[in-house]
């Protein structure tokens, strides 16, 4: 990268800092619109794809970081029947499609129909196990409860927590939705914004006064659409959540390689962390490498790195806006891949995994049971287990050595699942800084720093720190922030 005047070929130029799913997908959706774009996507690390990493090892395939996605929001699923992907999209395993969470050191099927907060089965409710009758009765009298003041506001927002304690009781908060929502977002509960990750509870109880009402109210015939509409249905099960995500066959790599395979030859380049990032005079940006490169110059650029990368890129020339992009703090968490023999595992793994309530004082968070989950990925005989740790609640644990993160995830399952002797394989992987914190007030952070960045031309923001942490969400913000930018550019008379 020479340094040079400012476009010398004439050609529009196109930055994207930050190789994960959501820069790729970013350039990607630059490159559609704009085909004579010259596009640079620059990336910190030696790899694209960020969390999405996957192993191979012989005929196993092994996911290091994420391993489906959800098609109920289909923004992935779309960008992959584009890319020409739609053979390869594989569901996850037909059996056993619920999860199982730890109580008393037993693993037990979390209640058919309860769905992070939604009781949607009474009976199932009654009879499991996971629960003290009086937690149970708590959790029936949910309807009884007052709604706090203030829910008509649409801002309105408060901790999954808080919510879910005073709707269903402590002990299904502590159970159930802790340990549900913890296995997703790695999060502190006490803080983690409903209105940013499950806003659709809002909506319940601020148009049925109840989540209990509100789940009856959607099986009630006349409310709902289709041909169908008038007859009433059963309680949905677990298991239809589970069937909204899916895979690639080979592991969501083949994802990575299809967006980059997309790009311009010699647009990503590997191990080029963005030092500087400059605003100049007309919506033009020059970006400084790290390492003594050469500064570049470009006419948009779209930050699709941390929250905490942007914020350090920006405050040099808008400190306020650096100020509440620092405002998102971000967790990591580890992963250890453990592939057994089946028979090594005394426990039927009847699930696609088991999440670990923080009241259970273990030192893992989930375990997913992928040869259950994705049973394409994995061939017969063999058992593949996750073990998640790590989070708010833990950040210790990811500075633990390979050796006692093995050792403690193969004392957990040993304990929990029966697993004896040693895997035939192990692998670990460390996500330092992955997952943001969506705290309360973040719907709102979140549209404040939009408003900032729209006065920067030329300036466009993507990535999980703001609409969603998910995959689709973050194709989302991807094709979004590419949209404005071709916009403006095009606005600009620039194209
Ligand atoms: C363990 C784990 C499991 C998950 N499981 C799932 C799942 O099953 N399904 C699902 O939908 N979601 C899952 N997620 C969430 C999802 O994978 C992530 O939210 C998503 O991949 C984030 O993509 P991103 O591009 O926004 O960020 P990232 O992938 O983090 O990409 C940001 C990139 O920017 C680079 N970068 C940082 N600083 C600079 C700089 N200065 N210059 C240049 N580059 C820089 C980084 O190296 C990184 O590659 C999981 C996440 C984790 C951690």
């Amino acid at each position: 990268m020479a340094d040079s005047t400012p476009y010398p070929s004439g050609a529009i130029r196109v930055a994207v800092i930050g190789g994960g799913i959501s820069g790729l997908a970013a350039a990607y959706f630059i490159r559609r619109s704009l085909s004579r774009v010259e596009l640079r996507v620059l990336e910190a690390s030696d790899r694209l794809g960020g969390p999405l990493h996957t192993l191979r090892s012989g005929e196993l395939v092994l996911e290091q970081g994420a391993d489906s996605f959800l098609i109920k929001t289909p923004y992935a699923l779309d960008l992959c029947r584009e890319l020409g992907l739609a053979d390869r999209l594989v569901p996850t395993g037909e059996k056993f499609r619920r999860a199982l969470v730890v109580r008393g050191g037993k693993l037990l099927p979390v209640p058919d129909g309860f769905v992070l907060m939604k009781p949607q089965n009474l009976p199932a409710i009654m009879s499991s196990p996971v629960l003290s009758l009086a937690g149970k009765l708590r959790l029936l009298a949910e309807p009884l409860m007052r709604s706090r003041r203030g829910l008509d506001d649409p801002a309105y927002d408060e901790s999954v927590a808080s919510f879910a304690t005073r709707r269903l009781g402590r002990e299904a908060f502590e159970r159930l939705v802790e340990p549900l929502v913890a296995g997703i977002y790695v999060a502190d509960a006490r803080k983690l914004s409903l209105a940013a990750t499950f806003p659709e509870f809002i909506e319940a109880e601020r148009t049925h006064g109840s989540l209990w009402r509100s789940c009856r109210a959607a099986r009630l015939p006349g409310k709902r659409k289709g041909r169908d509409a008038n007859a009433p249905t059963a309680a949905p099960t677990s298991a239809a959540r589970y069937g909204q995500f899916v895979t690639l066959e080979g592991g969501l790599r083949v994802l990575v390689d299809a967006l980059a395979a997309a790009l311009p030859a010699g647009a990503a380049r590997l191990g080029t962390p963005v030092r500087r990032l400059e605003r100049r005079a007309a919506g033009r940006w020059t970006i400084t490498p790290a390492g003594g490169e050469p500064p570049e110059h470009f006419d948009g650029v779209v930050v699709a790195a941390s929250t905490g990368c942007a914020a350090s890129l920006i405050r040099p020339w808008d400190a306020e806006l650096a100020s509440r992009l620092e405002q998102i703090q971000y967790a990591s968490s580890a992963v250890v891949t453990l592939v057994y023999r089946r028979d090594q595992i005394a426990h039927p793994l009847d699930g696609f995994g088991a999440v670990v309530p923080a009241v259970e004082q273990r030192p893992i968070v989930a375990a997913s049971f992928l040869h259950v989950k994705l049973p394409t990925h994995v061939p017969k005989g063999l058992a593949v287990i996750r073990v998640f740790s790590g989070g708010v609640l833990h950040p210790e644990t990811v500075d633990r050595d390979d050796q006692q993160l093995i050792a403690t995830a193969k004392q957990q399952l040993a304990e929990l699942v029966g697993a004896s002797g040693d895997p035939r394989e192990t692998h670990v992987a460390r996500w330092r800084n992955s997952m943001p914190q969506y705290e309360v007030g973040h719907v709102q952070l979140a549209s404040e720093i939009e408003r900032r960045v729209a006065a920067h031309d030329g300036l466009q923001l993507a990535g999980n720190g703001y609409h969603g942490v998910g995959i689709p969400h973050c194709i989302h913000t991807a094709r979004a922030a590419a949209q404005r930018l071709v916009n403006q550019l095009k606005a600009s008379r620039r194209l």
